[in-house]
């Protein structure tokens, strides 16, 4: 297995790899602390560049900053704010190739699919403008004299923490929403994928949001979060990542009082029904299952298939999964990149060798591409037994685990049977068991004959563990919201 190479083996284009930096109170600067880590290029295991570590006094700089952001910013109009939004994402996608690069260098998913990203994440910050102009309050009939009203207004200054498996995406989605809002932000970024969410902020920063509206910074994420979460400053916590580090933050933001969105794991089943066509629901599945080589939330993860397609079904997965070319993202015709970092490496084969000491057959993959850098095959696994570690934890990774069913209701009560609720995916010509899955399923995104993941148009988040508030949609925005109710008595 390729494991990190020494610091001193630079990849070849460490040379054009941005410089990464803080951006706090309008400014880039290297923190106080004098630490930093090293980047890897996951297609090649070798360093990009560095990421410095933010100090405990870049981090108070940060939040007083956004304090006074948030006074600044609260107090233009709507109109004057989805102005600069509407810019800044008209910036990021004139960037978008330069960005796509860098997120493929730093994150290894293939080209197109970094570009993709980056321009349906602007198309969430225009949303988010022009809900801010409808966040409408209401005035509700009452006694004659006394005007009794609801009004939103911006939740305060933001901490938020992002993963790195969507660099640009996940931290649009909280940028976008906070400032729309009329919010200020602290913004943690991952480590692993920084200068893609520097390339960002520099277009936010360039379009017009105010200094201290918008921080950025990275550091040891424990002690980040601790200190911004018991800040006094900090009016709201989002939160995008694992379910344990989620529990643990929440935990902190209990101790406040600080209203949490949790954007959290799951382990999505497919219901592949007698009914389907086993041909479409297995390209479809394969093309989710391994998109950004399975290291998405919503990923289906749990393939449950009538038995009595099982066999065409396996067949058409397995062809789908040996079609893909996997290869160095930024080369022509790679579909699947390396995974994200040794971690998901390790994680992978941990879960094939698993299943296949409780009995699952083997039906394509399951091994460390012997090659520079963290690669791993595109994976099928049948008959897996349901105590396999595969079917009860999220795998985050470009593995899929196919089992049989018979009957609907107890495949519907497997897939329900899992303490995660984040996607759900089902294939059926029957309206009637479409009916039924969609209000049956304990998902919060629910997907019919496809495996469609999140849209900007529409709100997105889990259910169960898989965490609490929306990312997109009406909902996204309301979320960086506060609800006042006022009575102005008149008379
Ligand atoms: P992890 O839980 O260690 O980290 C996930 C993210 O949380 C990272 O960006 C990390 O920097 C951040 N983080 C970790 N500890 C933190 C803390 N104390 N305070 C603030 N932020 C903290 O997991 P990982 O190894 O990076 O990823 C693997 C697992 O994470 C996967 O199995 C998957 O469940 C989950 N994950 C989920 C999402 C998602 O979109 N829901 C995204 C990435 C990872």
């Amino acid at each position: 297995m390729s494991t990190v190479l020494s610091e001193q083996e630079l990849d070849p284009a460490a040379a054009d790899y941005p410089a990464v930096a803080l951006f706090i109170d309008g400014a880039w600067v290297a923190g106080s602390s004098g630490r930093r880590e090293p980047v890897y290029n996951p297609a090649s295991g070798r360093v990009l560049g560095h990421v410095p570590h933010a100090g405990a006094d870049d981090l108070q700089r940060a939040l007083e900053a956004a304090q006074r952001g948030f006074g600044e910013w609260s107090a233009w109009t709507v109109d004057a704010r989805a102005a600069v939004l509407h810019r800044a994402a008209a910036l990021i996608r004139e960037r978008a190739d330069v960005i796509a690069r860098t997120m493929t260098l730093e994150q290894g998913k293939p080209l197109s699919g970094a570009r993709g990203e980056i321009m349906g994440s602007t198309k969430l910050i225009d949303i988010y403008a022009e809900e801010a102009k409808r966040a409408y309050g209401r005035i509700i009939p009452f006694e004659r004299d006394v005007e009794l009203s609801v009004i939103h207004e911006p939740a305060g200054p933001v901490a938020a923490f992002v993963p790195w498996n969507f660099p640009a995406g996940s931290p649009n989605r909280k940028i976008a929403a906070a400032l729309a809002a009329g919010c200020s932000i602290v913004i943690k970024a991952s480590e692993e994928t920084p200068a893609t969410a520097c390339e960002l902020v520099r277009c936010y920063a360039e379009s017009g949001v105010p200094a201290g509206v918008l921080n950025l910074v990275f550091g040891v994420p424990a002690e980040i979060s601790e200190q911004l979460i018991s800040s006094p400053i900090t009016r709201l916590l989002a939160f995008t990542g694992s379910i344990p580090v989620g529990k643990h933050l929440a935990g902190l933001a209990a101790q406040q009082m600080l209203p949490a969105r949790m954007e959290l794991g799951g382990h999505a089943p497919v219901l592949v029904c007698a009914d389907a066509d086993p041909l479409v629901a297995a390209a479809r599945t394969a093309a989710a299952k391994f998109a950004n080589a399975g290291q998405v939330c919503t990923a289906p993860s749990r393939v449950l298939v009538h038995e009595s397609l099982h066999d065409r079904f396996l067949e058409a997965l397995v062809e789908e999964a040996r079609n893909l070319n996997v290869g160095d993202g930024l080369q022509d015709g790679v579909t699947m990149g390396p995974l994200a970092n040794p971690r998901r490496l390790e994680a992978s084969a941990a879960f094939v060798s698993d299943a296949r000491v409780r009995g699952a057959e083997l039906a394509t993959g399951g091994s460390v591409i012997n090659r520079p850098g963290w690669f791993f095959e595109p994976t099928v696994l049948a008959g897996v037994p349901l105590d396999a570690r595969i079917m009860l934890e999220e795998p985050f990774c470009p593995i899929a685990p196919v089992v049989t069913f018979t009957d609907l209701d107890e495949a519907l009560a497997l897939a329900n049977s899992l303490p995660y609720g984040l996607a759900a995916y089902a294939f059926t010509e029957s309206a009637a068991t479409a009916t039924k899955l969609k209000h049956g399923l304990q998902a919060g995104i629910i997907s019919i004959n496809h495996c469609g993941g999140s849209v900007p148009e529409a709100p997105s988040g889990g259910v169960k563990q898989s965490g609490y508030g929306k990312e997109g949609g009406l909902e996204g925005l309301h979320d960086y919201l506060i609800t006042k109710r006022v009575s102005h008595r008149l008379a």
